[in-house]
């Protein structure tokens, strides 16, 4: 990536505004105001953007000048860039009329995060030590969504579709990814195995009453098998931890919404 000086004169030049949340990736002084930047011969727009901190999967839209231009748009001297970012997607209702729920490729610092979207039923694709070219192809080659805090990870040209992970709390963590993708529809709590990422199962009590706890016996009616690793699942604290959660993610959503519909 070519290396972006201030603009002097007779450098061709452009100038970045960014929106919205993209200004969570951009440094201090450089939030309020217009950015110019000396642009490089052939140089694309996806490189000077990212230049600045702004990883190109959050983005969904920039203009030249006020025209819509893809990530390779060549700058030119005295161009007007204008950089938008993802908002949260739009709900797509499937013939169930609950949507094609989003795929995860979740990186390795986000184990706690993985576990709570296996855990609301998202496909979630997670292993501690994956490298990071190992991550960006799965996401690539899936079509799943990668969810990292690493922004340079961000930027690898294969990966189309992600969201650069704010918060270092996995609660908040959740609340982000649930809001961003608009979750609350289409998660299925109690849907996957937290271990493996297997679709859990039903199975009847009597079959596995050997393998639990003696309050859960008394205590659980409903239980869940993972087929793939043997696991097994019932409605604990864990739980209802996580329906809390999740309901606490909609409830932000809900009133978020409230709020931009109150200013209209
Ligand atoms: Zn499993």
């Amino acid at each position: 990536m070519p290396e972006l000086t201030s603009g002097s004169a007779g450098t061709a030049a452009a100038e970045f505004r960014f929106h919205g949340r993209l200004h969570d990736f951009l440094a201090p002084g450089l939030r309020d105001a217009p950015i110019r930047r000396a642009v490089a011969p052939r140089q694309t727009v996806k490189d000077a953007i990212e230049a600045l901190g702004v990883p190109h999967p959050e983005v969904e839209r920039v203009t030249a000048n006020g025209r819509p231009v893809g990530f390779g748009y060549r700058l030119r001297d005295g161009d007007e860039i204008a950089v938008y970012p993802a908002g949260p997607v739009p709900e797509r209702p499937g013939p169930t009329g609950h949507g094609d729920a989003p795929r995860f490729v979740v990186d390795g610092h986000l184990g706690r995060l993985a576990a709570y979207l296996r855990a609301l039923g998202f496909d979630t694709w997670y292993r501690i030590h994956a490298p990071d070219q190992e991550l960006a192809q799965r996401a690539a080659a899936d079509d799943r969504l990668l969810l990292t805090r690493d922004r340079g990870l961000l930027k690898r040209s294969i990966v189309r579709q992600g969201y650069c992970v704010r918060s270092d709390r996995p609660a908040e963590q959740l609340a982000e990814v649930v809001r961003r993708f608009r979750l609350v529809e289409s998660a299925r709590p109690f849907g996957r195995c937290l271990r493996c990422n297997g679709l859990l199962e039903r199975i009847d009590a009597a079959l596995v009453v050997d393998r639990l706890p003696p309050r859960v016996q008394h205590e659980q009616r409903e239980f869940r098998h993972c087929p793939d690793c043997d696991g097994l699942y019932w409605k604990g604290s864990h739980y209802e931890r996580m329906l809390r959660l999740l309901e606490a993610s909609g409830a932000g959503l809900a009133s978020r919404q409230q709020t931009s519909a109150d200013r209209r």
